[in-house]
C-alpha cells in the first residue's frame, strides 16, 4: 500500500526526523532532517498509540491481513499446536477481548466479534517491572521493547502481562517460518517474544505492517502527544475502550466499539 506523505502526515499526526546510523532518534520536539544520502527517515512520537476501529475491522469478516502482515514481516513462525504457538497479534471474540463489558442482553454479533489483539504498550507496564535481567523496558515513546538476546526465558513478564500478549518458544521457531524475512532476526527456542510496535519500521520512516496491510484502514497509528493527530482526534469525537482499565496498567491501544 502506497500512502502520500500528506496522508501519512495526517494518518500518524507527526513529523519525519533524519536519524544516521541512530536507531531510536531523538524527540519530535526538535524534528529535522538530515542531508546525508545514507540517513534514514525515522518516525518519531511522544507517546505511539493505536486506535482500532472494530466497526471497520468487522466489515471483513475472516480478514486476518493485519496478522499475515504482522507475522510475515517479524518471522513469526506457524506453529498449528496452541501449546507451542506464537502470536504477536492475534483476534479473540470480544467476549473475551473485554470480559467486564458484557451482559445477558448483549447483542450476540457484539459478543462473538473478533477482536484484534496485541501487546498493549501499556503505560503502566507490569512485565517491564518484573523482569529480572531487563530484556524488555519501555522506551520514551512508550514502545515496550524486547532484547532476545538479553532474555533468559524465565517467563515472569508473561506471568506478569494480564492480557496473553507474549508467547514462549518453547520449541526451535526456525524451522515453522515459511518465508524468512532477512531484514528481521529470528528468534530460538527458550526466548520470550511479543509485539514492538514495529519499531524497527518506524526507524525506516514505515508505520507498522498491521496498518499499513488493513483494506479498512481500521487501524490507526499516531502520536497521543500532540493534539491534532489523527489518534487524539479520534479519541475527542469517538467512544473508545481499553481492555482491563481496572488495572491501572494504562493500554495504549485504543478500541472505537
Ligand atoms: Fe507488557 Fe502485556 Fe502490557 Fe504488553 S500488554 S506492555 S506485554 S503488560
Amino acid at each position: 500500500m502506497i500512502i502520500s506523505r500528506k496522508k501519512f502526515l495526517k494518518i500518524t499526526g507527526i513529523s519525519m526526523l533524519a536519524v544516521t546510523g541512530e536507531k531510536f532518534a531523538g524527540n519530535f520536539a526538535g524534528a529535522m532532517q538530515s542531508n546525508s544520502p545514507d540517513s534514514l527517515q525515522a518516525l518519531n512520537a511522544g507517546r505511539w498509540a493505536m486506535v482500532i476501529d472494530l466497526k471497520k475491522c468487522a466489515q471483513e469478516e475472516g480478514c486476518t491481513k493485519c496478522i499475515d502482515a504482522c507475522h510475515r514481516s517479524h518471522n513469526v513462525p506457524d506453529i498449528d499446536d496452541e501449546a507451542h504457538e506464537i502470536k504477536w497479534i492475534w483476534k479473540e471474540t470480544y467476549h473475551n477481548a473485554f470480559p467486564s463489558d458484557h451482559n445477558e442482553y448483549q447483542a450476540a454479533k457484539i459478543k462473538h466479534l473478533q477482536v484484534p489483539l496485541l501487546c498493549n504498550h501499556c503505560d503502566n507496564p507490569p512485565c517491564v517491572r518484573v523482569c529480572p535481567t531487563k530484556a524488555t523496558w519501555k522506551r520514551e515513546d512508550g514502545i515496550v521493547m524486547m532484547d532476545w538476546h538479553r532474555c533468559i526465558g524465565c517467563r515472569y513478564c508473561m506471568a506478569a502481562c494480564p492480557y496473553g500478549s507474549r508467547s514462549f518458544n518453547w520449541i526451535e521457531p526456525r524451522q515453522y517460518i515459511a518465508e524468512q524475512n532477512p531484514d528481521f532476526p529470528t528468534r530460538t527456542k527458550g526466548v520470550v517474544e511479543k509485539c514492538t510496535f514495529c519499531e524497527s519500521r518506524l526507524a525506516k520512516g514505515k508505520l507498522p505492517a498491521c496498518v499499513e496491510a488493513c483494506p479498512q484502514n481500521a487501524m490507526l497509528f499516531g502520536d497521543l502527544d500532540v493534539a491534532g493527530s489523527e489518534v487524539r482526534r479520534l479519541l475527542q469525537s469517538e467512544y473508545a475502550i481499553r481492555r482491563k482499565p481496572e488495572l491501572g496498567t494504562k493500554p495504549e491501544i485504543f478500541y472505537i466499539v
